[in-house]
């Protein structure tokens, strides 16, 4: 007699944002793990479920799996949930979740509201390939060391930030990726003040700065990908640094042509070198 495990994705905003099938799992199991049950036993109120919560957060999970396991394996049916959204994603489980797995326990999905997916889907930005990194480091220095080894990324990257530090972060990125590149914020999704906001990175960081209701509530920072040169951008530069060397030493006019097209100077001085 094995139990089953469901993971259950509940809302992020919205209370109405949960399916039927969520709403009979999360009625029909044995218990439900839950981060915050207090919180969570609001949602559970307003659909009139009564099951029990037992609590699982980023602090007893590891203690907790081994008995959950054992409950598990004799039969009884358990649902995760999280605060919002998707468990695990940026939220506890992990751990349990492979280790019923491991076991042989039956892990199903009960797929639901995620603050990335909602973010993506109205952005604006590619979505044909994307990358998510949940919360960057909340010190600077560690902050910008790993926007930089994103730089050069060409899909969009997907970020999940805390009100308090949105417009630091969104400096950093604007340090990193530059003025031009492309951002939406996506702030409040399904709530009363649900904004998106899609801008180049000066101009978001102008517009969260001067108004401070946009450093509140819970916020995805998605970024478009580095632009791929194109044989249009090279052929662009190359002109430009034509024009340029009458009056420019080789590698200044390579540098100037670079900045202003923005295609790579590494690449645009091979160019002008084999031309030659
Ligand atoms: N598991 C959740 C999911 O599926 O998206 C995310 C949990 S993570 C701890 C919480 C973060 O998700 C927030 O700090 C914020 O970055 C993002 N988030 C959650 N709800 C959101 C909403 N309604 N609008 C925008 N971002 C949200």
């Amino acid at each position: 007699m094995t139990g089953e495990l469901f993971v259950v994705a509940t809302p992020i905003g919205n209370l109405g944002d949960i399916s039927l099938r969520a709403l009979e799992v999360l009625s029909s199991v044995d218990a439900i793990l839950a981060e915050d049950t207090r919180h969570s036993r609001r949602l559970l109120d307003h659909h009139g479920i009564t099951t029990p919560l037992w609590s699982l957060h980023e602090h007893n999970e590891k203690a907790k799996t081994a008995s959950l396991i054992d409950d598990l394996s004799s039969g009884k049916k358990l649902a995760l949930i999280s605060d919002a959204g998707t468990p695990l994603i940026s939220d506890p489980g992990f751990c349990l979740v492979r280790e019923a797995r491991d076991a042989g326990i039956a892990v199903m999905p009960l797929p639901g509201p995620c603050a990335f997916v909602a973010a993506l889907s109205v952005a604006g930005l590619a979505s044909d390939a994307f990358s998510f990194f949940g919360f960057l480091p909340p010190k600077q220095q560690a902050r910008i060391n790993a926007l930089k080894r994103l730089a050069d990324r060409t899909e969009t990257l997907i970020f999940y930030e805390a009100p308090h530090r949105v417009l630091a972060t969104l400096a950093d990125m604007q340090t990193v990726f530059g003025d031009d590149r492309l951002a939406v914020m996506a702030r409040e999704l399904s709530k009363s003040y649900e904004t998106v906001k899609k801008a180049s990175l000066l101009d978001l960081v102008t517009w969260v700065e001067s108004d401070p209701n946009q450093q509140k509530g819970e916020i995805v920072l998605l970024i478009e990908g580095k632009r791929q040169q194109t044989d249009a951008d090279f052929s662009q530069a190359l002109s430009l640094y034509d024009k340029l060397k009458a009056d420019l030493p080789m590698k200044r006019a390579v540098k100037l042509a670079s900045e202003v097209t923005g295609v790579s100077k590494n690449q645009l001085y091979q160019m002008v070198i084999s031309a030659k």
